[in-house]
């Protein structure tokens, strides 16, 4: 079975949205959409470019429009990379006479999904950490992911864009601390993009031996990192890669961090994310440094 993204403006939504269709009836591939309408074509041995209307039809289309409406065997047509009609099979067909037809009979057409929290270089720890329990890198001195050079960060991104795609995944959350290192693979892809720089400022060698002190030096090395991200990449590509701010973990950020986090956000109009409640030994930690649950102490 292969796949495709369709990139368009919802006409409802009055926005610019993803769809992706599945097909297995006819020869497509998978492929990445671009906002001037072109497709590049990946996964084939040749590169082939969509750019006339296309139609598909005898689909299920799933709007999330307001009233949530799904149509059955309805048809679309795609202009230009951007969803032109809506309506009867029949009527879609008629009005399109030209278009480069897609049978959609038997699947479906739906909004990109969108991933809110990933890491993409865990493609890297597939199979290894999954026993272990969590966190695993409190088990462990490093992660697959942790051993990976630049080259190799590209690659694995790589795989976890194509996968995510395939997958219907079409805007992500990607969290990390070398982000620089491989944006242009991740923006390559076509996705839309939230981009943040994670950080904490437990006093590493400490916590090893089961002690919360925080470091002011790391501190301030997080936020800078995160401050070059936003510099160099908050609003690339029309706005399509944008950025957010990323606090690791409440028992792994000192008070300190959390409001120069916040503040941050703040300074540049971001948003800001933090992992919570991951883990017993997070509970713990925070109930014993800050004598509260983690979600009291954010
Ligand atoms: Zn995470």
């Amino acid at each position: 079975m292969s796949s495709w993204v369709i990139q368009y403006a919802s006409p409802n939504a009055g926005r610019v949205a993803w769809h992706r269709i599945i097909s297995s009836g006819r020869k497509h591939y998978p492929s990445f959409s671009y906002r001037n309408g072109g497709y590049a074509v990946l996964g084939c041995s040749h590169r082939r470019v969509f750019r006339m209307t296309t139609t598909i039809t005898n689909t299920t289309i799933v709007t999330c429009d307001p009233q949530r409406a799904v149509y059955y065997g309805a048809g679309m047509a795609i202009d230009e990379g951007r969803i032109a009609a809506i309506g009867p099979s029949d009527e879609i067909e008629a009005r399109y006479p030209d278009a480069d037809r897609v049978d959609g009979r038997g699947h479906a057409v739906f909004p990109g999904m969108v991933n809110c929290h990933t890491h993409m270089l865990a493609t890297a720890d597939r199979g290894i950490l999954e026993d272990f329990g969590f966190p695993t890198t409190l088990r462990f001195p490093t992660t697959g992911r942790g051993l990976l050079d630049p080259e190799e960060r590209n690659v694995f991104s790589l795989l976890a864009t194509a996968e995510s795609i395939r997958s219907g995944g079409t805007t992500l959350l990607e969290i990390s601390d070398s982000i620089p290192q491989y944006a242009d693979s991740l923006a390559d892809a076509g996705l839309r993009l939230f981009l943040a720089e994670n950080f904490n400022d437990i006093d590493d060698e400490q916590f090893g031996a089961g002690r919360y002190e925080f470091s002011e030096a790391k501190l301030e090395a997080g936020l800078q990192r995160s401050a070059d991200l936003i510099s160099s990449w908050h609003g690339r590509h029309n706005e399509r890669v944008q950025c957010f701010v990323a606090a690791h973990a409440p028992e792994l950020c000192s008070p300190a961090l959390l409001r120069s986090a916040v503040e941050m956000a703040d300074r540049h109009g971001l948003r800001y994310t933090i992992h919570l409640s991951q883990s017993p030994l997070e509970v713990e930690g925070v109930m014993r440094t800050r004598g509260v649950r983690p979600t009291q102490y954010l």
